[in-house]
């Protein structure tokens, strides 16, 4: 399956599922959307009222910010893919438990598995801690790093930059770091990717000296 039609079953799952107490309190369960053929991943928490309502993820006052980052560095909604790591709204935006996000962490794992992106960027705490359990935010915003096999790029959450506003200006400063970022771990990839072939021939070919072969051409006059 390729994974425009692994996102599309991921979604149809989601939108059924009952797997934890979120689910009696949804309007509509949010599952994600962007390209599939994106390279970037962006993870944030779990809906808010707007996102219940919708069922569309980042469309309330946080996701107006965040489309303004991305148009900021010249990109928008069609260029990545935005999923969240709890599918169904918190009461009362409450944080998710560790519980209800273990419970919805595979949908995730297989979104991801499917876009199998060049880079996750997480936005907030909840998201940074599935992939950096032991970093801090405010020490790891706005750098590239190395995790389980992905590399993730930390950035706040956008709706914290509208209670403390100096969090703007530090999720632009971020953000403007991203696409060289992108840059820098898909050419990691391709660099671990090469690294990991098989040589051309498993030993080197024996290569016989010009005295060897006289030799040998000599041995087949008698
Ligand atoms: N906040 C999130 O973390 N995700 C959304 O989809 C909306 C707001």
């Amino acid at each position: 399956m390729g994974a425009e039609a692994v996102l599309a079953t991921v979604a149809t799952e989601v939108r059924a599922c009952t797997r934890c107490p979120l689910h009696l309190g949804r309007t509509q369960a949010v599952p994600g959307e962007g390209n599939p053929l994106s390279d970037v991943l962006l993870v944030g928490e779990g809906p808010g009222a707007r996102e219940d309502a919708t069922g569309r993820p980042f469309v309330g006052p946080a996701g107006q910010l965040l489309d303004e980052l991305l148009r900021s560095i010249g990109w928008a909604r069609p260029d990545v893919f935005i999923a969240n790591v709890v599918k169904c709204r918190p009461p009362g935006n409450r944080d998710p438990e560790p519980e209800e996000i273990a419970t919805c962490a595979p949908y995730l794992d297989r979104q991801e598995a499917a876009l199998d992106p060049a880079v996750i960027v997480t936005l907030g705490r909840h998201s940074l801690r599935r992939y950096l359990p032991e970093a801090r935010i405010s020490a790891v915003h706005g750098q590239l790093r190395r995790s389980g096999g992905r590399y993730i790029f930390p950035m706040y959450h956008p709706a914290a930059a509208l209670h403390q506003s100096s969090l703007r200006e530090t999720l632009f400063a971020d953000i403007r770091g991203l696409p060289a970022a992108l840059l820098a771990a898909r050419e990691a990839i391709e660099a671990e990717r090469v690294a990991s072939l098989p040589p051309p021939f498993p030993e080197p070919m024996p290569i016989a000296s010009a005295a060897e072969v006289d030799e040998a051409e000599q041995m087949t006059l008698f």
